[in-house]
């Protein structure tokens, strides 16, 4: 086998599995001491960035926890968003933890108490967080330590801030940068970090949302367990849980807050709509 068919394979291959942040690859030493990418090794735990429509590219790769950080105000905590997350957690096999910023700042208590129990309720690892105060770091330190990371939240959260914190790095300014630490392979904007603690923080800075558009609109409610638990009363199999939906258990069935239902819906009427797109065009 020529060198220049052995090439075009490699080439190949790397077409079909371009490496992004977080990936393993299989690597050779060539003579002049560099380093080729040969293959890049099965994924797990994977993100994807969800800007276009049918056009979803994966972020990262080996992501083993989503930190889906929202303050406890300025921003107002909005659930809705913290539901979108956890879809995109839920499709890529990530666990999600909830990281509640500003808790320095005067907030609602109550509406955090329920937030606390909802996804508590549901699994998730629920951290209160103050970076003025340093409440709750240690802590999210300790959640973190040698695994891998994705911080998800939107701006004004503290997202920049917490970065800093957990990597003791000061350069994290939320820049895109195309860069990464560890290669060019990518030009998504990730970046990844590595951990004082031990780990890595993938650094997503620059990308807007998480991809959940490739979700089928029936297969949404897997991943809110909670509904999918509840469905199985419904009366009509394939029911999609609308609202006034005959025959339909879920809207009142305990453990399936109103919140969860709501973002559920909303949720369900997007990818709908964008299915209705796809089959249009
Ligand atoms: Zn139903």
């Amino acid at each position: 086998m020529g060198g220049e068919e052995r090439e075009s394979t490699i080439a190949g291959r790397l077409r079909r599995a371009r490496p992004v942040v977080g990936d393993r690859v299989e690597i050779r030493e060539l003579p002049d001491r560099s380093v080729r990418v040969e293959a890049v090794l099965p994924r797990r735990g994977i993100l994807l960035r969800g800007a276009f429509r049918n056009e979803e590219k994966i972020v990262a790769a080996n992501v083993d926890v989503l930190v889906i950080v929202a303050a406890v105000a300025d921003p107002p905590l909005r659930t809705g968003l913290i539901d979108r997350y956890l879809v995109a957690a839920w499709r890529g096999e990530i666990e999600a933890m909830i990281a509640l910023t500003k808790v320095d700042l005067p907030y609602d208590e109550g509406e955090v108490a329920r937030v606390r129990e909802i996804y508590g309720g549901l699994g998730h690892r629920v951290i209160g967080l103050s970076l003025r105060t340093g409440e709750g770091l240690d802590e999210l330190r300790g959640a973190l330590a040698d695994r891998v990371t994705v911080l998800a939240g939107h701006s004004g959260v503290g997202k920049t801030s917490l970065t800093n914190a957990l990597t003791g790095r000061t350069d994290a300014t939320g820049k895109l940068n195309p860069v990464s630490d560890r290669g060019r392979h990518t030009t998504t904007g990730a970046r990844y970090m590595d951990l004082p603690g031990g780990g890595a923080l993938i650094d997503t800075a620059g990308i807007r949302s998480f991809g959940i558009a490739g979700v089928a609109a029936d297969d949404l409610q897997k991943a809110f367990p909670e509904i999918a638990a509840a469905a199985e009363d419904c009366e009509w199999e394939g029911c999609l849980h609308r609202e006034g939906e005959d025959g339909c258990a879920v809207e009142g069935a305990p453990g399936v807050s109103p919140e969860r239902l709501a973002s559920y819906r909303k949720l369900l009427s997007e990818l709908e709509e964008l299915e209705a797109e796809r089959g249009a065009s």
